[in-house]
């Protein structure tokens, strides 16, 4: 017999009259983008509507059980400031978050369908692998109709079984998406699904349910690749007369017209992109772009922005490409908008992997990297003239626009090589002495400060001119590299 009591207990701890949403990921290792899209916009919805964003851990399926997995989650949610108000580490009014530790919740709530005719035990032997998936191939299950006593009778023998889910072989089911519409599927096309494995934890499709249900969500927000399963889902809800939630089924993200993105064809996670050097603030900004359009032309959301104008109903139908050039876009003009404090301290790591030598400040060098930084990875490959002055061409001194030579530019060097020896080592000053040699030999600016350049990076392209160079390696250096030049050109 089913315990009513324990029934009403637990449907008395449901929170009414807000928007409760939740991110419920599996704990598979990373967040990939299109996961990283919907937690967003789950948080979106909760945050517009003054709603709650709780976060539920879905790890019913044991086999694909990852370690440390459920740190990256965490960590990420942190990290792009999707702030939860329930979960496993906060707890909560519906508390337990994480599904395993809520294990004995399920199996009552099957009996309960088993009980009103919308589910069954099923004794047949079934490959565990079958199980999981919830597949069940053929539509008459033998076990579909066996008679009451012969159901208790092999429970009480110690039988081992599932629990199916009773699927009407007649007439249709028809759900309502708040992206999609209205959808209908045949009922002989839904299969009976596996509620309880052999194992007593719940499926998926299940645990999910009665989870929804159990903590109030009031828009249930995921991937479209769960459209197909809506249908059964809402037959549960009809069999528990439990009212159904919104559903908000998002477009996958895609690699290029025909697949998805995916791990296993080396496209990033979430963790990937902070590694290759883009910001996690750009990432957020433009996944949250990917199948979602704000009402206007603008494109630079910080994430209390893309709260206050979300519109559930702007997302769109269609799949969205995951283009890196666009996302390296919005890296760079989140990078030029960053107070040069707050670069220095994010580009200071990537620096020091190319200039180890302590002498060059690396908020200087930073400060030459800002305008031109696209992500944070390019900077090493950008400083590798600061350790080591590179071997080069005594070509690189000629320069038309300039109008300088070789001729010139020893001659130059030799001027400034003077010029540097007695001045205070400021920015200002080093442009005043270049310049000021400029205008008393009567030539152009850049005649002088090319070859100073060449001289001390060895190189045509540098961020920042021969200037801000000379200013990072100090006079010493930056004489001692001319030195070397003029050996080169005499
Ligand atoms: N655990 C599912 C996943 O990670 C969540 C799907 C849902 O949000 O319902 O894909």
């Amino acid at each position: 017999m089913l315990d009513h009591t324990w029934f009403e207990e637990m449907e008395g701890k449901i929170p009414h009259g807000e928007v409760r949403t939740r991110f419920a990921p599996s704990p598979t290792g990373y967040m990939h983008v299109g996961n990283l899209r919907t937690a967003l916009y789950t948080w979106c919805i909760a945050r517009h509507e003054g709603g709650k964003f709780l976060l539920r851990i879905e790890d019913t399926d044991q086999s694909r059980q990852v370690e440390g997995a459920v740190e990256i989650i965490y960590r990420t949610l942190r990290e792009c400031g999707l702030d939860h108000d329930e979960g496993p580490d906060l707890g909560g009014p519906v508390a337990p978050y994480v599904q395993t530790e809520r294990r004995d919740t399920y199996l009552p709530y099957a009996q309960l369908l088993v009980e009103r005719g919308c589910a069954y035990y099923c004794f047949c032997e079934k490959s565990e692998s079958e199980e999981d998936s919830g597949v069940f191939e053929r539509a008459d299950d033998p076990c579909r109709e066996l008679p009451r006593e012969e159901v208790e009778r092999r429970l009480a023998a110690g039988e081992p079984y599932v629990i199916r889910q009773k699927i009407p072989h007649e007439g249709s089911t028809t759900f309502h998406d708040e992206i999609y519409g209205d959808i209908t599927a045949p009922n002989a096309d839904l299969d009976d699904q596996v509620l309880i494995k052999r194992d007593g934890l719940p499926t998926y499709n299940f645990a999910n349910v009665v989870d929804d249900h159990l903590m109030g969500i009031t828009h249930v927000v995921r991937g479209s690749e769960y459209l197909s399963s809506a249908p059964k889902y809402n037959l549960l809800y009809e069999g528990f007369g439990w009212e159904i939630p919104k559903y908000v089924h998002c477009s996958p993200v895609m690699r290029d017209a025909h697949n998805k993105m995916s791990k296993r064809h080396g496209d990033p996670s979430y963790e990937d992109l902070i590694a290759e050097g883009y910001l996690t603030e750009a990432v957020v900004n433009y996944v949250a772009l990917l199948g979602w359009a704000p009402a206007g032309e603008r494109e630079i959301y910080s994430i209390r922005e893309l709260a206050g104008e979300f519109d559930l109903h702007r997302i769109s139908k269609s799949p969205a490409i995951f283009d890196k050039e666009k996302l390296t876009y919005f890296n760079a003009e989140y990078i030029k908008a960053l107070s040069p404090e707050a670069f220095a301290a994010l580009a200071e790591p990537w620096i020091r992997q190319a200039v180890k030598d302590e002498r060059y400040d690396a908020a200087l060098i930073a400060a030459i990297l800002q305008q031109r930084t696209e992500k944070l990875s390019d900077i090493p490959g950008k400083l590798d003239f600061f350790d080591t002055l590179p071997e080069y061409d005594t070509a690189l001194f000629v320069h038309k626009k300039s109008k300088c030579d070789e001729q010139v530019a020893l001659s130059m060097l030799r001027e400034m090589s003077v010029r540097f020896r007695d001045i205070p080592w400021t920015e200002e000053a080093i442009h005043g002495a270049l310049t000021g040699a400029a205008e008393e030999l009567g030539c152009k600016n850049a005649t002088v400060m090319w070859p100073v350049r060449i001289a001390v990076a060895g190189k045509a392209v540098t961020p920042g001119g021969a200037v801000e160079i000379c200013h990072i390696l100090g006079r010493d250096e930056t004489l001692r590299r001319m030195a070397v030049a003029m050996e080169k050109l005499q």
